[in-house]
């Protein structure tokens, strides 16, 4: 099979500069990187692929020899070609290791290279539990970083660019002779980035990024819950010197709601129904997301039963199965009673009393189990 052209793998013009093939390597390599693309075979394949065009192109007599002899000119297996001898191999994956740093090196904190990724953001978004459950669209303002307009993010004066490093002629590493050994070390002008800005922006003061509260708009998806994460790519800081920028995360938070709580797909609610209600059983409208419905109670209904409404739940982000609505009722106990009620109430009492334990299914066992408990105390 012939090999990819290595300047098409790049997706640069055969006249690109260092720079330029070092941009849309970084680019095509945060695209393709294995760390971003778990379990898929082909964008491993055309990392190494760029990897391998990349550690050509970026080295000035391979670069050559490529141009002049195709892949025969660098291939190793054909012999000769890059003049670094037994060092090639560890010259590239130094300066892979250069360029990788700042994207995936993460939480080091090594700085390395002009151009960093900008940071991660994080926005704490409160919703109420309707918002969250039909999902909605919210603006929000993000104090960040943005690519600074004067100089297009390079950090040169306008009118002016970065220029190659004169103390490694941009190849962002020094070469240094130890005795027998040849030894490869950052280049300590440009710290690796193989550029150099002689003249700064003025805008950015050099850094390419400046302050701005940024607002966004965000899609809620429906169904976002308490400690969901919403990742917006490149909403981040901008990054220095033109590199990429972070992401925002967008962490939801649901205010507390005066009638309903949720519990993954489902949702709870305390309903209060009369104690003739709980004897005798009726209708009762009960609120549910989207509107009244008349829930059933049925005749000698005791406190805390749950009652289930099926669907009327929460559909959850992630797909699945929409929720139940669950109705806890709660027998209310009658207030501000007028003397003729009290009459009845004892009546009915009364009554109920004459019926021994028949009428009081719970206070039965109670009464069964506090007495085993006296027993067994010998009391
Ligand atoms: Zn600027
Ligand atoms: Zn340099």
């Amino acid at each position: 099979m012939a090999k990819e052209d290595y300047y098409e793998l790049l997706g640069v013009p055969r006249n690109a500069s260092d720079s330029d093939i070092k941009k849309s390597f970084r680019r095509l390599a945060m695209k393709y990187h294995p760390d971003r693309n778990k379990d898929n075979p082909e964008a491993e394949e055309k990392f190494k692929k760029i990897k391998e065009a990349y550690e050509i192109l970026s080295d000035g007599k391979k670069r050559s020899a490529y141009d002049q002899f195709g892949h025969a000119g660098v291939d190793p297996s054909m012999g000769g070609g890059g003049g670094f001898g037994g060092f090639g191999g560890e010259s590239f994956s130094d300066i892979f290791s250069d360029v990788f740093g700042d994207i995936f090196g993460g939480g080091g904190g090594r700085r390395q290279g002009r151009a960093q990724r900008g940071g991660d953001l994080r926005y704490n978004l409160d919703l109420s539990l309707e918002e969250a459950v039909s999902g909605t669209e919210v603006k929000i303002r993000v104090p960040t970083y943005v690519t600074c307009g004067e100089c297009s993010g390079s950090g040169a004066k306008k009118g002016s660019g970065p220029v190659t490093c004169t103390t490694c002629h941009g190849q962002g590493a020094i070469r240094m002779q130890q005795g027998f050994f040849a030894v490869q070390q950052t280049c300590p002008a440009c710290r690796g980035s193989g550029q150099q800005i002689k003249d700064p922006c003025r805008a950015c003061g050099g850094q390419g990024r400046v302050q701005e509260t940024k607002t966004l708009s965000v899609k809620i998806p429906p169904g976002v819950d308490v400690g969901d994460r919403i990742r917006l790519a490149g909403e981040g800081e901008a990054g220095e010197a033109g590199g990429p920028a972070g992401d925002l995360y967008v962490q939801i938070n649901v205010k507390e709601h005066p009638i309903f709580t949720r519990d993954g797909a489902n949702l709870y609610c305390e309903v209060p129904i009369s104690f003739p209600t709980a004897c005798l059983g009726g209708e009762l409208a009960v609120p549910t997301l989207d509107g009244k419905v008349m829930l059933k109670i049925p005749s000698e209904t005791q406190t805390g039963k749950l009652f289930r409404l099926r669907g009327k739940g929460v559909k959850p982000v992630r797909g699945g199965e929409i929720g139940d609505l669950l109705c806890r009722v709660r027998v209310e106990t009658p207030v501000h009673l007028t003397k003729e009620q009290e009459e009845i109430i004892r009546k009915l009492d009364e009554s109920l009393s004459g019926g021994g334990s028949t009428h009081s299914p719970q206070a039965h066992g109670w009464l069964d189990g506090v007495k085993q408990f006296f027993d067994k105390l010998g009391l």
